[in-house]
């Protein structure tokens, strides 16, 4: 199969670097273009990032003589690449408007920002749990007039901890009332550089800016439907996270209580249903699709970040510690790598569904 040739926008920043490094041998795609602020543009992609590469391997080779565009130069990329990865940090207007102007050269968009995620005809993917909400995709190319073009987005990395765990819960019929969800989210999730040192080493900061606010709402439009082209939220569930920065560099670590609504299936039949969980990503071997997707680990100290976040290709959801709760009903820790399934490889994985059922 010819590969897709495909361009990162943000190339050179935390997710960029990680989206470059995932990609590297994909079997659909190809990256052929990189672009990003004014600031690196014009310099190959190896001076862009002189300096700042974080990544523990060293730049792909067939990228880092790649001369990097400006993200605002929409007719570049549409010479270079037939859809783009947007891990851009700018105001959140300017991301909007730069992507719709992706969209609508012809350029599908899979982006990791948070601009477009309450656009009301644009997916937010969880491709376990949502891979239907492609649905909406003919819709949003009939309300903009766009031919090739779309944008899908990913969720917060935060819920990609938590969220992949409980939804299979309830696909098996056990629907959820409450979840309290503290998180512990590594540095790598503010980009580079990050919380100073000083605030991270021996420390704890119990406040990421809109983090708890985006953790509680998104799962909403995540876990819910369409119906006449449009959204209808699952507001069914509530929700209370504090969300805190710890001193680890990947993987965010998800503390959880969860009340169900009804009946309470027992902890054997838990650990049943995650162990035995595939959705669509699976069922249509996608490349990144982690199998199995959810890790039960049976040691009485894991998941831990250091240990788990690599697991099935640092795509899989890591589980462990199930026990009764005395206020809600059950608890466990669940982990996931937020740079991969929180970021990057999780953008990959939904424009692989995309692909895969012909909207790419
Ligand atoms: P980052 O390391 O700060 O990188 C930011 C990128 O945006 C760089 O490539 C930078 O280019 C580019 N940029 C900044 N200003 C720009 C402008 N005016 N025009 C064009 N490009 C511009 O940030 P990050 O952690 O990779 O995050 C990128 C996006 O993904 C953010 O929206 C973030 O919220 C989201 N996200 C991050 C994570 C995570 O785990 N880190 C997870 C989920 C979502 P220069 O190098 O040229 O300045």
């Amino acid at each position: 199969m010819e590969k897709m040739s495909v361009g990162v926008i943000g190339a050179t920043g935390m997710v960029g670097q990680n989206y470059l490094r995932l990609l590297k041998d994909h079997p659909w795609f190809e990256v052929t273009y990189v672009a990003a602020s004014p600031r690196s543009a014009g310099k190959t992609y190896a001076e862009a990032v002189a300096g700042r590469w974080v990544m523990d391997e060293d730049i792909p080779t067939g990228v880092a003589g790649l001369i990097v565009g400006d993200a605002s130069d929409v007719a570049t990329a549409k010479a270079e690449c037939e859809m783009v990865f947007s891990a851009v940090d700018m105001d959140k207007q300017a991301v909007r408007e730069l992507e719709e102007a992706y969209a609508e050269n012809d350029i599908p968009v899979i982006s990791n920002n948070s601009a477009h995620r309450w656009t009301a005809d644009v997916p937010m993917f969880i491709p376990e749990i949502n891979s239907h909400h492609t649905d909406i995709i003919p819709f949003q190319r009939q309300n903009h007039g766009w031919n090739k073009g779309l944008i899908a987005v990913k969720p917060n990395c935060s819920l990609q901890s938590y969220l992949p765990a409980v939804y299979p819960l309830m696909a098996a019929g056990y629907p959820v009332e409450a979840i309290v969800v503290t998180t512990l989210q590594g540095v790598s999730g503010a980009g580079y550089p990050g919380p100073a040192s000083i605030d991270m080493i021996d420390n704890i900061v119990p406040f990421i800016g809109g983090e708890e606010e985006k953790t509680e709402q998104e799962p909403r439009k995540i876990l819910g439907s369409i119906t006449d082209g449009k959204f209808v939220n699952d507001d069914s569930i509530a929700i209370a996270a504090h969300c805190n920065r710890v001193p680890v560099i990947d993987g965010h670590t998800a503390c959880v209580s969860l009340k169900f609504k009804a009946e309470k299936p027992s902890l054997d039949e838990i650990i049943k249903v995650w162990r035995a969980f595939e959705a669509e990503p699976q069922k249509l071997n996608l490349p990144f699709a982690p199998k199995p997707c959810i890790i039960y680990r049976e040691e009485r100290d894991r998941p831990q970040p250091r240990r788990d976040r690599d697991a099935g290709k640092a795509m899989a959801i890591s589980v462990g510690r199930l026990r009764e709760c005395p206020v809600f009903d059950i608890r466990f820790v669940a982990l996931s790598h937020n740079t991969v399934r929180g970021a990057a490889g999780g953008a990959i994985l939904s424009a692989e569904l995309l692909k895969a059922k012909g909207y790419l």
